[in-house]
This record gives structure tokens, C-alpha cells and sequence, in this order.
């Protein structure tokens, strides 16, 4: 293994840490992993991003991001639908002799305004939320937050995703395997897959292997809430020849800690747990460079 770290040299890892299912402690796993690595920390979980809540930087910048959507001018517009046939969203739609725009359903593709021959379709900005900039001493932190009621998280992540620095990364993913996390996921040199040992727990884990496989992102796993018992995802990751990095086991400490807001790497035992994790992904990361 030793042997690979050399290939490291220069390589900033970008980490995905997702999971099938909500509140198996995915947030915890990558705020608690960035802070024991001193990686920066990018919460990409942009409908419920609350990472920050744990690292609570200091926000040094805060961004509009905004998709471009199209304006139609009607003194141009000679009604010949090829706006609305050409959009695969039906944001766009002929009414009464007019093409109506529905903004909610506009994903930004600028396909309307490329087939309007008659140059009746600019571009304007429509925001859809925040990217916040900070910094809690130690790790940089980065967050996107979707404005409510709004549906285009994915515009949002990539926006964040440009924005992250050239050091090691932690990328915490919005539960599930929808599009925001095949997004987020997109370009990454590992995921770490965060479940519990609960059928609802493998049943999502497995939707979840099956996107990183089908992506070729190498993955490892974490099971949260885990007994000293083998339980059914450890005898599914024996089966299918998976790696399971780490067990963290039901522990008081962990309840106390959580319950006031504080990391889990402010106990020692679970920030070398966390250094642990981080070196093994460290090395699993090497080793494919080869
Ligand atoms: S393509 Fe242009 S001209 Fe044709 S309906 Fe759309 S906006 Fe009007
Ligand atoms: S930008 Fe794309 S999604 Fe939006 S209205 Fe035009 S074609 Fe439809």
C-alpha cells in the first residue's frame, strides 16, 4: 500500500460520501472525516444542507446562483413553435397564439434560444439559491443552498462544484441516487457509502452501489449505528466481495456529542476512528491511480 502513496504526490482527492437513505449519518461521517483529515468539506445536500450546523464557519462569501432562462420578445416572435417543440421540460408551451414560459420547469439547456431563427429568445439570469464561501479556522467549507420551492438543485451543485479548491475534498451528497447525487458524484476518485444495518438499509445500499458501479467510481462502505454482531450488510459485503472501512457502533458518547452540536472527532477515540477511515481511502485512492 505504501507503495502507491508515492503516486499521490500532487493528486487532490475529491471523496463522495453518500448513502441510499436519509438519516443513516452521512452529514456526520463527512463533517467529522473532513475535520480529522483537514480536508475541505463541500455540502452539496443543497435542499437540507446541514453540514454546516457541526463545522459552523465563518462565511466570508456568499453567492447568487442563478440558471439562464429565456425571454421571449413578442414584437419578434413570428409564433413558428419551434421554442416549444425543440424543450424536452415543457417550460415552454403555445397558448392562444403565444408561447407561454413556465420558469419552474426551465432547466437552463439554452435549447429555445439556439433554434429561434428570428432572434426572439435572449437569455436572462433566474436565481435559484446561494453558494456560501467560509471557513472555521482550520478546513475551508463550502455550501450550496436551493431557495425553497425550488426543483433545479442539480444547476446549483455544478456551480458549487466549480468552486471547489485544489486541495483533498470531502463532497457530502443529498440522500438517495437521484440526479443531484449523480452530479455531485460525477468526476470523483472514491465514494464512501454511509448505511445502517437495517433491511431499509441494505435494500437503498444496494440502489446506491449499483449507480457507483455503473458510474466506476470505486466505493467502500461505513455502517453507522452497527453492534458487535455480523450483521446483514457485513454478510452482503462478504457475498459480493465489497469493503467495509468501518463499523461505528451504537456509543452513548455519540448521543451526547450529537444532542449539543459537537463534532465526534472532539473525543479522541473517534478521531483516530476518523483518521483511520481517511488514511484507508488515502491509500484505496493511490492504488487506483496506478
Ligand atoms: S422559436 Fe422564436 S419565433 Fe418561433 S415561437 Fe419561439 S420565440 Fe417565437
Ligand atoms: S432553456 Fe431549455 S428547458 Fe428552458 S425553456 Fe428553453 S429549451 Fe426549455
Amino acid at each position: 500500500m505504501l507503495e502507491c502513496k508515492t503516486e499521490m504526490e500532487g493528486h487532490n482527492m475529491q471523496i463522495a460520501v453518500l448513502s441510499g437513505k436519509g438519516g443513516t449519518g452521512k452529514t456526520t461521517v463527512s463533517t467529522n472525516l473532513a475535520k480529522a483529515m483537514g480536508w475541505q468539506y463541500v455540502d452539496c445536500d443543497v435542499e437540507e444542507p446541514n453540514g454546516f450546523i457541526f463545522l459552523n464557519p465563518k462565511i466570508t462569501k456568499t453567492e447568487k446562483a442563478s440558471i439562464p432562462v429565456p425571454k421571449i420578445d413578442p414584437i419578434k416572435c413570428v409564433g413558428c413553435q419551434k421554442c416549444v417543440k425543440i424543450c424536452q421540460f415543457n417550460a415552454l408551451a403555445w397558448v392562444n397564439r403565444d408561447v407561454l414560459f413556465f420558469d419552474k420547469l426551465c432547466h437552463g439547456c439554452g435549447a429555445c434560444s439556439l433554434v429561434c431563427r428570428y432572434n426572439a429568445i435572449s437569455e436572462v439570469d433566474r436565481e435559484i439559491g446561494n453558494i456560501d464561501v467560509g471557513n472555521d479556522g482550520e478546513i475551508a467549507c463550502l455550501r450550496g443552498t436551493l431557495d425553497i420551492g425550488e426543483p433545479m438543485a442539480v444547476p446549483i451543485i455544478r456551480n458549487l462544484k466549480k468552486m471547489i479548491g485544489n486541495e483533498n475534498t470531502i463532497i457530502d451528497c443529498s440522500p438517495g441516487s437521484s440526479c443531484t447525487v449523480v452530479a455531485s458524484i460525477e468526476g470523483v476518485d472514491y465514494a464512501l457509502l454511509v448505511t445502517e444495518p437495517t433491511a431499509f438499509g441494505l435494500h437503498d445500499l444496494k440502489i446506491a452501489i449499483e449507480l457507483v458501479r455503473n458510474m466506476n467510481i470505486p466505493f467502500g462502505i461505513i455502517i453507522n449505528r452497527a453492534s458487535d454482531e455480523k450483521d446483514l450488510i457485513e454478510e452482503y459485503c462478504e457475498k459480493e466481495k465489497i469493503n467495509v472501512l468501518e463499523k461505528i457502533k451504537f456509543d452513548k458518547d455519540i448521543a451526547v456529542l450529537y444532542s449539543k452540536g459537537r463534532m465526534l472527532v472532539e473525543h479522541d477515540k473517534y478521531k483516530d476512528l476518523f483518521l483511520n477511515i481517511g488514511k484507508r481511502i488515502e491509500e484505496e485512492v493511490s492504488c487506483n491511480l496506478l
